[in-house]
């Protein structure tokens, strides 16, 4: 039932962080008939956006197995994450749909910070990413996983943080969020709510820094089953990566606004 391979062990010593994605801040031009920016739906926002792992992970274990304190025990700095059957892995996949969603939400007026601006780096720990969406007082953020679930399972799961202190006054926040992110994938994206982990696709979840130290409204979303076929050959698929980047646009767009969850146009 491991969720993303975050595994979580117990000695000491955590580490410095090494890398650090760039804040990206970016304006795109108007769409005719030109809108003013400040008129644009996510003008004046900030979203994080965590693409989880990296692509540079596979060659520096020593620099991803150091330990780190997320808030309840220690876990590794990063992991590689898991990979589909072809050797298509989770790192690329989590950038590619976080590239798109990043373009995405631009358009629309928003600052995206990002915590790492590549595929072929090494990290940087999960503690530093949770602490780069912090710094940024993002008004939401989102971490962008897939799962190294049993073969026969398929779907999505979001996961949602439990009060530990750092995170108490975005519980509630991130629950909304997150039941705003299930509704947005099951609209956009015909990947199915998980049958092998969670509650309707819902899952709480205390042993990961990302969601332990978030001071911002925050979930982390496994976007599918990596190891299963079907799962897999929808996750490679750039039309769906492209759909879930739309699903979380959407799903941001509803959090911020107080609105529901607007389906696909058209
Ligand atoms: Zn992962």
């Amino acid at each position: 039932m491991a969720a993303c391979g975050c595994a979580a062990t117990a000695p000491p010593a955590a580490g410095p962080a090494r890398s650090v994605g760039a804040p990206s801040h970016s304006a795109t031009p108007s769409p005719s008939p030109s809108p003013s920016p400040s008129s644009l739906p996510l003008a004046g926002r900030i979203v994080g956006i965590d693409p989880g792992h990296n692509g540079g992970n596979f060659s520096d274990p020593g620099y991803i197995d150091q330990q780190v304190w997320n808030g309840q025990e220690y876990e590794d700095c990063d992991t590689t994450g898991t990979e589909a059957a072809d050797g298509f892995t989770e790192a690329s996949f989590n950038f590619d749909v976080a590239t798109y969603l990043q373009a995405d939400l631009i358009a629309l007026g928003a600052t995206v910070v990002m915590t790492r601006d590549s595929n072929d780096g090494v990290g940087p720990c999960v503690t530093t990413r949770a602490q780069i969406i912090n710094d940024a007082h993002a008004d939401v953020a989102l971490d962008i996983h897939a799962d190294g679930g049993p073969v026969t399972g398929r779907g999505f799961t979001v996961l949602e943080p439990v009060a530990d202190g750092p995170n108490d006054t975005v519980i509630t926040a991130s629950q909304q969020f997150g039941a705003d992110v299930r509704s947005a994938i099951l609209l956009y994206t015909p990947m199915p709510e998980s049958d092998y982990y969670g509650t309707d696709g819902v899952i709480s979840r205390d042993d990961l820094a990302g969601l332990n130290l978030t001071t911002v409204p925050k979930v982390l979303v496994e976007c599918g089953n990596m190891p299963n076929p079907t799962d897999a050959a929808l996750l490679q698929s750039t039309s769906f990566q492209q759909q879930l980047a739309k699903a979380f646009t959407a799903a941001i767009i509803a959090f911020l606004t107080g609105q529901p969850v607007s389906g696909p146009a058209g």
